[in-house]
């Protein structure tokens, strides 16, 4: 799951309290210092190893350089809580930020951050941990009464201890993540600026697509077996279908093919239950929508959407199928992907702009 940016409701996260930051960033520079000031933030506790710099690094970047001086000019205290075991290195950084720094028990025992507090005469109200890690940076700051501002993770190789605390971290986050209430991911980004491939609708449509893979073996398998699998009296389920409501229709469907009519029954069947899988999939993958106020009026908006591209998906498919020459197994596995990929452009516009619009 990829990192996710947002406030948290931390009162809604039960057990996992303690785990649960504040706020989500994408990077420390992201977060606005007069923020901090508004909610009578007066010390700031820094963690450095992907926070302010990559592991083992010293080059900071200029966006950091300038976020840490703009802090200092707007009367903010700053510190450096870092469980780094290379003192020399942290010893040249509080040197060059100008930033004292802590050494006592690792996070997240509380050591550091009373320490702090102590010192610079704040109560943990007034304080504010920015950290990358949850096992640590958060989970100490939390321990403390501190809120926590989680940041993403820098580029770069980690310590193998780190690499342990993100296997755990991602399973926390992943539970975490569904109180996550000002989910940015929703905003539009400046699409101009942004590479092709980091675009918020190429990213939705790649994992629509992936969505419409599941999907489109679901819907396969169950026309494959509803058209030659499933039998009852050496009839298969599809062509006993077809028989019935062509008996039952005589005069609409004299002169029709019935494998056309089986085909076509047996494509609605198929396409609802994939379309079902997709809306799910889509929901909670694809447009993650977290507002569950109006989950009601999203499924519903879903359905409609789903169930004009079901009639797009039966009509096109049938259509193909029935035009299409060769033998009744190849047709019908090419005439359903037709009918597919011409539902699902329809279904990736519906659901994105209409039914799980952002507001
Ligand atoms: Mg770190």
């Amino acid at each position: 799951m990829s990192f996710r940016t947002g406030t948290f409701e931390r009162e809604k996260t039960g057990i996992l309290r303690p785990f649960c930051p504040a706020h989500a960033v994408g990077s420390l520079p992201e977060i606005s210092l007069d923020w901090l000031k508004s909610e009578g933030k007066k010390l700031i506790m820094l963690d450095v190893d992907h926070t302010l710099v990559e592991w083992k690094q010293e080059n900071f970047s200029e966006p950091v350089l300038q976020w840490l001086k703009r802090a200092k000019e707007m009367g903010f205290q700053l510190c450096i809580l870092s469980n780094t075991r290379r003192i020399e290195r942290l010893a040249r950084i509080s040197e060059t930020l100008g930033i004292k720094t802590y050494r006592g028990k690792f996070k997240p025992s509380s050591d550091m951050y009373e320490m702090a507090l102590s010192d610079y005469k704040v109560s943990p109200d007034e304080a504010v941990m920015i950290g990358d890690q949850i096992m640590t940076d958060v989970l100490g700051a939390n321990r403390t009464g501190i809120d926590a501002i989680w940041v993403q993770k820098m580029h770069g190789p980690e310590f193998s201890g780190t690499k342990i605390n993100r296997v755990i971290e991602k399973i926390v986050t992943s539970i975490l993540y569904r109180s996550l209430v000002t989910d940015t991911d929703q905003s539009e980004e400046p699409e101009s600026s942004v590479p092709l491939l980091e675009r918020k609708i190429v990213r939705q449509f790649i994992k629509f697509l992936f969505v419409g893979a599941i999907s489109f073996a679901i819907d396969f398998t169950i026309r494959h077996l509803l058209l030659f699998v499933i039998k009852s009296d050496d009839l298969t389920f599809g062509m006993k279908m077809g028989e019935t409501v062509q008996k039952s229709l005589p005069g609409l469907l004299q002169n029709a093919k019935t494998d056309s009519i089986a085909f076509f029954i047996c494509a609605v069947i198929a396409s609802f239950i994939a379309t079902f899988n997709s809306f799910l999939l889509n929901r909670a993958f694809t447009f993650r929508i977290k507002d569950r106020k109006n989950a009601g009026k999203q499924a519903a908006k879903v359905y409609m959407v789903a169930y004009v591209g079901l009639a797009i998906n039966s009509t096109v498919g049938t259509f193909f199928f029935h035009i299409l020459p060769g033998h009744p197994k190849i047709s019908s596995f090419l005439a359903t992907a037709i009918g597919a990929a011409c539902a699902a452009i329809w279904n990736f516009f519906g659901q994105r702009n209409f039914a799980f619009k952002a507001k």
